[in-house]
């Protein structure tokens, strides 16, 4: 099978290496198919048509999403760029995300923080803005030492940068993936905190609505949790899909086109993305 990586990110959202640069470095760990996944942008991938060489390039993004109260992030894959609806719902996307970040800094000067809007704002540059963006800036300002110890004290789930956004219901994001021509992929189902009660009941649910495949190996993820997801997918007769979720070089535990490899017998996404 081909060297393959479903799952990263760049500049365009919260990651660290502009688009060619990301190209660059997953070419030299020996990657054929790449695809980019932004947090609910495509600029990225349409600053990458044309660029990428013997390198096969996924137009993908990462959509933020809502399964009830619940956020979850789904994965559209082999997406059409041009697509009215796709680029319609972005933008949306991207109002809610300015809207956010202007909350999520009042938030935390009400416990006192400074204004960290301005550096979040320099931080997300020309991509959409994000936590991670606030992570960063609370580490530029010294007021935490690393991004995660930002997430676990004030952006991670429950916190008070957490702030809850109407954003796009799942079946919405579905169908629009699906009529952008793209297959449509549960993100790192064991990364929300769900029980696997729960994460069985969300997977009914993404198929009812819809949804095409399911990531089954990813950074974190254990082995054992891993052949759960892969008999999950199998039951539900969903594809498989596999990635890094790489963001940034910093982050030694994570590398463009690592993560466990998937041996099982399944449907593997990537024969329908060439
Ligand atoms: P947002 O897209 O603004 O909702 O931010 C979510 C992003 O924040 C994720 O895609 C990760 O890149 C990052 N993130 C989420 N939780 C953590 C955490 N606990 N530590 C570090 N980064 C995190
Ligand atoms: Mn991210
Ligand atoms: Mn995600
Ligand atoms: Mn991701």
């Amino acid at each position: 099978m081909l060297r393959y990586d479903l799952h990263t990110h760049s500049t365009a959202s919260d990651g660290a290496l502009s688009p060619l640069a990301l190209v660059e470095r997953a070419r030299e760990r020996g990657v054929e198919v790449l695809a980019l996944t932004d947090h609910d942008t495509v600029a990225g991938v349409q600053s990458l048509q044309g660029e990428m060489g013997e390198m096969t390039l996924v137009n993908g993004a990462e959509l933020t999403c809502l399964w009830g109260s619940r956020m979850v992030h789904i994965v559209g894959l082999r997406l059409d760029i041009g697509c009215d609806r796709l680029l319609r719902y972005l933008d949306g996307i991207d109002l809610l995300r300015q809207q956010r970040a202007e909350q999520v800094a009042v938030r935390l000067m009400k416990k006192g923080l400074p204004d960290l809007l301005p550096e979040a704002k320099a931080n997300a540059a020309d991509g959409v803005i994000g936590r991670p963006h606030f992570a960063a800036a609370m580490v530029m300002k010294g007021l935490v030492k690393t991004e995660q110890q930002a997430f676990t004290q004030y952006l991670g789930s429950g916190k008070v940068g957490d702030v809850k956004m109407q954003w796009p219901d799942m079946s919405e994001a579905i169908s629009m993936i699906s009529q952008a021509g793209g297959l449509a992929v549960l993100a790192h189902p064991t990364k929300y905190r769900f029980t696997f009660t729960k994460i069985r009941e969300l997977l009914v649910q993404f198929k009812a609505d819809g949804g095409h495949g399911m990531e089954v190996s990813y950074t974190g993820i254990s082995p054992s949790h891993q052949l759960e997801l892969i008999k999950l997918a199998n039951k539900h007769e969903l594809l498989v899909s596999a990635g890094s979720d790489f963001h940034s070089p910093a982050q030694h535990w994570t590398d463009v086109g690592r993560f466990m490899p998937v041996k099982q017998p399944v449907e593997h996404i990537i024969s329908h993305l060439l």
